[in-house]
């Protein structure tokens, strides 16, 4: 069967915890037993009470794993509605927040489950939810993959993976109603990934800091997002070389053929020296990410035209984090020849 039912968040739930069948139960879910698999989308009839209660039911879930979380109307938007639309001037500064009422977007996006119960609250007509990117503790990176318009962004991202040699490791991935998908990332704390459209190749959008993923188990006027089955339970660490392709500002890309070549870009990068940053980034790597992160800081070093001059640099922040000189080594200079 194509369409996984909504339960595959819960399922997933169940799995972490290794309690092997029974999630933890948000307590004030719907009556509606979530073992029951929903009659196909051509034939059920679309309740809004019913697509509300189970995206609240997905979204305290999501939470559960530390995902940040907001109510979305069908047309995919933050559904709560902005508290400020009958102040009598408009403020200098927008809030974001700052007053203590929920409609204000991404920014009212929670993990906390009686902050999702908040939103979700008000905004009755709420019949999906998002997944912020770029927060802690995932630092979420979505890759967009679309199907439509002639695209093929899976097969493009194959593409991208074979060229600059990487390989894609299970992760968590959505189905969207429209056959396209969703690959879930963890990234790094810093610096932030935007968001792009199109950048890496066609059909490939990324989901970066402010941005949002429609989570699984949401109902939109396109139809349903579900988990695609035997999905992973956590998303994986993007692949080094897959983050290198996701540059931490929007420089001007003067020819789409330059977007598969980043390290032959003119290296316009918004800070005068990248440097600092790059080192700070490398020394505060934890365990699991040390290579990762030298790789990465490398590959912006050597587009920024620094590559030489940070070489010993970066060689030093990474001995700091506890790799050896050949490894650190061995791998600024596999992203020299990025
Ligand atoms: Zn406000």
């Amino acid at each position: 069967m194509a369409s996984p039912h909504p339960t595959d968040t819960a399922t997933a739930t169940a799995a972490a915890t290794a309690t092997g069948s029974h999630p933890s139960r948000p307590d004030d879910q719907p009556a509606r037993p979530l073992t029951r698999r929903p009659a196909r989308r051509s034939t059920r009839p679309a309740r809004p009470g019913d697509a509300h209660a189970t995206a609240l039911t997905h979204a305290l879930v999501a939470a559960g794993r530390g995902y940040s979380v907001l109510p979305l109307t069908r047309a995919k938007l933050p559904a709560v509605r902005p508290p400020h639309h009958a102040d009598p001037s408009p403020t200098p500064t927008p809030c974001r927040g700052e007053c203590g009422r929920p409609g204000h977007g991404i920014h009212d996006a929670t993990s906390d489950p009686l902050a999702v119960r908040r939103l979700f609250a008000a905004a009755p007509w709420a019949t999906a939810y998002g997944i912020a990117c770029g927060v802690p503790p995932h630092h979420l990176i979505g890759i967009d993959l679309d199907t439509k318009n002639g695209a093929d962004g899976l097969t493009a991202l194959h593409l991208l993976a074979a060229q600059h040699r990487f390989t894609l490791p299970p992760t968590v991935t959505v189905r969207t109603p429209s056959g396209g998908r969703h690959l879930y990332f963890s990234g790094p704390p810093a610096p932030p990934v935007p968001n792009s459209a199109g950048r890496l190749a066609p059909g490939i959008d990324i989901r970066g800091t402010g941005g949002y993923l429609v989570g699984p188990g949401s109902r939109t006027s396109r139809g349903e997002y579900h988990l695609t089955p035997g999905t992973p339970r956590l998303p994986a660490p993007a692949p080094a070389p897959l983050l290198s392709l996701l540059p931490p500002q929007s420089p001007p890309h003067p020819h789409p053929h330059a977007l598969h070549h980043p390290s032959a870009l003119p290296s316009p990068l918004p800070h005068p020296n990248p440097a600092p940053a790059l080192l700070r980034f490398v020394r505060t790597s934890p365990d699991g990410q040390r290579n990762a992160r030298l790789y990465w800081a490398a590959c912006r070093a050597h587009e920024s035209g620094l590559g030489q001059e940070m070489t010993t640099a970066l060689t030093t922040a990474a001995l700091h984090t506890g790799l050896t000189e050949r490894e650190a080594r061995a791998t600024i200079a596999s992203a020299a020849r990025h």
